[in-house]
């Protein structure tokens, strides 16, 4: 393999390789990453580490290069990397299903072993279309979300992003159209909830399902709500029969302080997707969850199957990795490690209130935000993380962190001073 050098890298990088939300040929300069080992990333042009701030997108909560889950996958790889899964079936998806079953809210008990967020996303959407077609209620297909989320960028869920987000407003018109509730406010109000039970019953009657993030709205602008709200959204979904999703792929495992956001309000969707922190963000797998009551209805269709079945379904080095990052998150305290990083972040970011041009900033579990009263200058902002030694990826008006649950005190500080630099930056 011909050796090349960072500056030779960077020009084929921009020549052919497509980044998130990148144009074609590149604009602007990626860092080249060498290699990654506990919370820090080591630069390939010698210029030393930088602390992931980022989690690589919420994923990677036991750090990089953990030993135990380098295990997992040696091990599995010695055994089998993948096999198809129709008419097959394997140790490490059967015991990952178990263990998804055992740990998420009391009532989901079947698995389909997705290979992404969006895909999840997808099977959820289908699953719930398709429980009521096979109930003989095929109006029933629209979706419900409220503004300001994010779901994936694939179809479906493309189509219950925010539609003022920006992200995907190329595809207005030609989107499956859905429903939209107001977005919700960041404490409880009883007028949101009167206002969320009016749209699910005015709507009930081609509506499929009801969609949400529980809690917090990331992608689509970092925003926390009430958890009560999941419960409003529960009795009027079960009152107008329809089905309540929701999408912890980035709350899930911990991040907000529960083991799943709608632990919160102890509240039981009918499915729910996970993804990301999964597999402790090593290797690309997803799943979605449903009740029996959802499985045995798409049972009993004139269809009988859930008609979903791709490539590389239940991958069994992703699903033996992912056995190994549940098990590792629950062997140890790590609500102690989220309210340890929840306080850190709390202390560290409460300066960033006082600096011009911040209109908010708010901690939940192991994520910090602050809120600009402007677009973020990316470049700048990223570039003031960098100096501090910290990796961040800002994007609209918003500066945010979301470490590795293994993130050390100091390294949190040391975040936290990089989120208020490049707000002062940015
Ligand atoms: N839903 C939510 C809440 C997400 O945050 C994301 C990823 N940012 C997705 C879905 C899509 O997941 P993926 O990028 O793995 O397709």
């Amino acid at each position: 393999m011909p050796e090349r050098s960072v500056a030779e890298l960077l020009e084929l990088d921009r020549r052919h390789v497509w980044h998130p939300y990148g144009p074609m040929p590149g604009r602007r300069e990626p860092l080249v990453v060498e290699s990654a080992s506990g919370v820090r990333l080591r630069l390939a042009d010698g210029s030393g580490e930088l602390v992931d701030g980022m989690s690589s997108w919420w994923s990677a909560i036991h750090g990089y290069n953990h030993p135990v889950l380098n295990e997992a996958a040696r091990g599995q790889l010695e055994r089998m990397s993948h096999v198809m899964f129709g008419g097959l079936t394997h140790e490490p998806a059967v015991r990952l299903a178990k263990l998804l079953v055992d740990v998420s809210p009391d009532g989901l008990e079947h698995v389909f072993l997705a290979d992404s967020g969006s895909v999840s996303v997808e099977v959820a959407v289908k699953m719930c279309l398709q429980y009521w077609r096979s109930l003989g209620r095929p109006e029933k297909q629209r979706l419900l979300t409220w503004r300001g989320g994010y779901h994936g960028d694939t179809w479906q869920p493309m189509s219950v992003c925010d539609p003022e987000g920006g992200m995907h407003e190329l595809w207005s018109g030609v989107l499956p159209r859905q429903v939209f509730a107001d977005a919700p406010p960041a404490g409880y109000e009883e007028a949101y909830a009167e206002h969320l039970r009016s749209t699910v019953e005015r709507h009930a009657g081609e509506l499929a399902a009801v969609i949400v993030e529980p809690v917090v709205q990331g992608a689509g602008g970092m925003r926390f709500h009430s958890p009560a709200y999941l419960r409003v959204l529960r009795e009027a979904c079960d009152a107008h029969d329809v089905l309540l999703v929701f999408d912890e792929i980035a709350t899930g495992f911990g991040r907000t302080g529960a083991l799943f956001a709608a632990g919160h309000a102890a509240v039981t969707p009918d499915v729910m997707c996970v993804g990301k922190a999964l597999t402790g963000g090593y290797l690309t797998m997803a799943a979605t969850l449903c009740t029996a009551r959802v499985a045995r209805g798409i049972s009993r269709g004139e269809v009988p199957v859930l008609a979903h079945g791709p490539t590389f379904m239940g991958n069994p080095l992703a699903a033996a990795v992912a056995c190994a990052s549940v098990e590792l998150l629950l062997g140890q305290d790590w609500l102690a490690e989220v309210e340890r990083i929840e306080a850190g972040l709390r202390e560290g970011l409460a300066p960033a209130a006082g600096l011009p041009g911040v209109r908010d900033v708010r901690v939940l579990g192991a994520i910090g935000v602050v809120q600009l009263d402007h677009a973020v200058d990316m470049r700048a902002a990223t570039e003031a993380a960098v100096r501090e030694g910290v990796w961040l990826r800002p994007f609209r008006d918003l500066i945010y962190t979301m470490p590795p649950y293994v993130t050390g005190d100091a390294d949190v500080a040391r975040i936290a001073r990089a989120v208020c630099a490049a707000a002062k930056e940015g």
